[in-house]
């Protein structure tokens, strides 16, 4: 098969074509939705392995960790499996792997653990507590506006006394307090080997330009670098890039501004205009070709575009004719607007249309709430993305606090959790015998010769018993069990009301645990990539309509898209000031368009609840209004379409813009059957293959969407 041996460059276009080649040197892609940005890069991993370019010297960074997986593996499938070793993820996650191996230069061990932002406002809360800065002052900032500060000066690489004057003003008369609140913030994080996701590009970068040893072998590391929706990254992150790339200047970066939505998170899309001017030599590549929508839908969605202040240099068009219009609904109230969703979409299923083709998106979690009851009193089964995370409840944290101490014993944010549990221990107690751990080569010793009251003796005495035991053991699956043989009695007393549904969490994380083969790694995944809730275990092999916030449907198309609650005060959201913010919601909206490929319906409310719920009649979405006259068709509120398209043509199958078809057998397997190559599935994991003969009772499998598990 000649396309397993070369990438065939005919599936290209010539500026596509261009970008894949040119090996060598700085190169910017600037290219709006559905144009083949992503599909570029993936060729041009697989056309620089193919130029002999050694995979574990390319590094791909892309917005999320499932994107590389899915990218590599369909480089993977166009060139060969070598494609699976080149280094692909998040900016966060690089940073964590090579801060293990090079953070010692900063002082870190390896073993530091990744706390997330509710440990972070945990630690500040203690802090705030210790410095006397709560009962004093009333005023004082929330652990949750204290982070916003902490983390916003970092993401936007303004000092925090600048931040508050500039965005907090009214916190004004607490900058010291705030800037001495750091200082401590700081030294906890240290002194606990602890890093908060700021911290890992912080340190990343502090490595590439503070230590020369370790730039050199970064830099001699990677040979080629290439980065996906650069619109989204922060000054940091494009500092690193510039570093890493210092002294071969292979670096190429694909973005559309339009699409650039994080920028309340720091994000400033501005970096790829910067990118010229940092990479003197950058050639710039246009795609104008879109792939993904019909001509109604791309008329659309450029519309929403020429409202915006900033003008974006693009124009797009396809060839892809379509004759549906987009459509626009407004239901009586939320209800309603529900209903006609959930209605639409049976339509669409008796039409043939596969539930994997179809998505529904909006701008928060709960936008989606009525949806989900309408969806569960019916056959459609779907999964939700951007919404809890499995490991954000407080039983997933206890859990998960006992493995981390496994890797990291200084970590008193998880002592604290652990030890609050046991009879008659207090804060203070809690504190003490943490010190004391900390201070001790081992955790199990420590505890079993800590002088106890009577009354407390026992729940630290089998404590210790279970350290002990985790100390002797290192695969997670086992140390898991030993956990829960030991917190499974506190759990059914802690959550007496409601234990048997968050068992079902714990079995979940119970299969997940089971997949790696050290801890550490396990830990750091449930921050760094935390698994989200409503993903049952059953549901995963079937096919499933996917109901996603907007952030969390960059990248992806579908055949039929649907976006919820676009009424005027709820999009754009009504907080947003005009301005950036306003701005910013427009590309929001961009964005969820743009990942239609044949079927658009936009719906909304007729009534919102106020936040003092009172009901109010409220208007479509301002971004819909001031649209060209003729770019939809509104359906009655009777919910019939006229001229409702026929759906039967449809012959797509993928659900995101690299998925792959082929489904493995599902047969019962045993290790005797399993061999390199062998198609397999995982209850929690998805598709997979075998890579190598098993040993004993463990083998490794490269899963489609996360990579390699033993
Ligand atoms: P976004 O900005 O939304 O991330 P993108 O620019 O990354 O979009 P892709 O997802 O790479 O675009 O491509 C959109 C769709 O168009 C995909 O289904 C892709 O396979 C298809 N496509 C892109 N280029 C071509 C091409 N030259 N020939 C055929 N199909 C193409
Ligand atoms: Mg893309």
């Amino acid at each position: 098969d000649p396309l397993k041996s070369s990438v065939n460059l005919n599936e290209l276009n010539a500026s596509q074509r261009e970008a894949v080649t040119s090996t060598e040197g700085p190169l910017l892609v600037i290219a709006g939705a559905g144009s083949g940005k992503t599909r570029t890069l993936v060729y041009r991993v697989a056309y620089l392995l193919e130029q002999g370019i050694d995979p574990e010297r390319i590094l791909l960074l892309t917005f999320t960790r499932k994107a590389s997986q899915e990218m590599l593996w369909r480089a993977g499938q166009l060139l060969n499996e070598t494609c699976r070793r080149v280094v692909g993820g998040t900016f966060h996650g690089i940073a964590n792997m090579l801060l293990r191996r090079h953070g010692h230069h900063l002082g870190f061990g390896s073993s530091f653990t990744i706390i997330d932002r509710a440990d972070a406002e945990g630690i500040v809360n203690l802090l705030k507590g210790s410095l006397g800065l709560t009962g004093r002052d009333k005023q004082f900032p929330t652990k949750r506006v204290l982070i916003n500060i902490l983390s916003g000066s970092v993401n936007k690489s303004i000092p925090i006394d600048d931040l508050v004057y500039e965005s907090y003003s009214h916190l004004s008369e607490h900058v010291d307090d705030i800037l001495n609140l750091e200082k401590y913030y700081k030294e906890f994080k240290f002194n606990n080997g602890l890093m908060d996701y700021d911290d890992l590009l912080v340190n990343w970068k502090r490595l590439l330009d503070e230590i020369p040893e370790a730039r050199q072998e970064m830099a001699a590391r990677y040979s080629h670098i290439m980065v996906d929706e650069y619109q989204d990254t922060n000054l940091i992150q494009a500092d690193i890039v510039r570093l890493l790339a210092h002294g071969h200047e292979n670096v190429m970066v694909v973005g559309d501004d339009s699409q650039s939505i994080y920028s309340f998170r720091g994000a400033d899309f501005y970096n790829i205009m910067r990118f010229p001017k940092v990479f003197k030599e950058t050639k710039i590549i246009k795609l104008e070709e879109n792939y993904r929508s019909t001509q109604p839908i791309l008329s659309l969605t450029n519309d929403i575009m020429t409202n915006a202040v900033e003008k974006y240099a693009k124009t797009l068009f396809t060839r892809i004719e379509g004759k549906f219009k987009p459509r626009l609904f407004a239901g009586r109230d939320e209800r309603e607007e529900a209903a006609f969703v959930s209605k639409k979409i049976a339509e669409l299923r008796g039409q043939g249309i596969a539930l994997n083709n179809i998505a529904v998106l909006f701008r928060s979690g709960f936008h989606s709430y009525k949806l989900e009851m309408e969806l569960n009193s019916t056959s459609v089964d779907f999964e939700k993305r951007g919404g809890m995370k499995l490991t954000e409840s407080a039983h997933m944290k206890d859990v998960i606090a006992f493995l981390r101490l496994r890797v990291n014993p200084f970590d008193t944010l998880s002592w604290n959790r652990i030890l609050l549990h046991l009879d008659k221990v207090g804060p203070k107690t809690a504190r003490k015998i943490a010190d004391t751990i900390a201070t001790s080569g081992s955790p199990g010793q420590a505890l079993s010769e800590y002088p106890c009251g009577k009354n407390w003796r026992h729940g630290v005495e089998s404590l210790a018993q279970l350290f002990m035991e985790m100390e002797r053991e290192t695969t997670p699956g086992v140390l898991y069990e030993l956990v829960w043989a030991y917190y499974q009695p506190l759990f059914e007393k802690i959550y007496r009301d409601d234990f048997p549904k968050r068992q079902k969490d714990l079995d979940q994380l119970k299969s997940i645990v089971a997949g790696y083969a050290d801890v550490q790694t396990f830990v750091d995944d449930t921050t760094l990539d935390p698994p989200e809730t409503g993903k049952g275990l059953s549901k995963e092999d079937k096919e499933r309509m996917i109901l996603s916030t907007i952030h969390s449907s960059k990248g992806l198309e579908w055949d039929v898209v649907f976006v919820m609650g676009l009424a005027d005060g709820r999009f754009p959201h009504s907080a947003a000031e005009v301005g950036e913010q306003w701005e910013e919601e427009r590309r929001l909206l961009y964005v969820a368009a743009t990942r239609a490929r044949k079927y658009l319906y936009l719906t909304y409310p007729r009534e919102l609840m106020t936040p003092d719920r009172q009901f109010r009649r409220v208007g479509m979405s301002p971004f819909l209004a001031e649209l060209r006259a003729g770019l939809f068709e509104r359906i009655d509120s009777d919910g019939v379409e006229r001229n409702a398209p026929s759906f039967l043509t449809s012959t797509s199958t993928a659900s995101s813009a690299i998925t792959f078809t082929k489904k493995a057998k599902k047969t019962k397997l045993s290790v005797k059957d399993l061999s390199k190559g062998v198609r397999v599935h995982h209850p929690f994991f998805g598709e997979g293959v075998v890579n190598n003969k098993p040993q004993g009772r463990s083998v490794d499998v490269i899963f489609q969407r996360h990579g390699v598990k033993t």
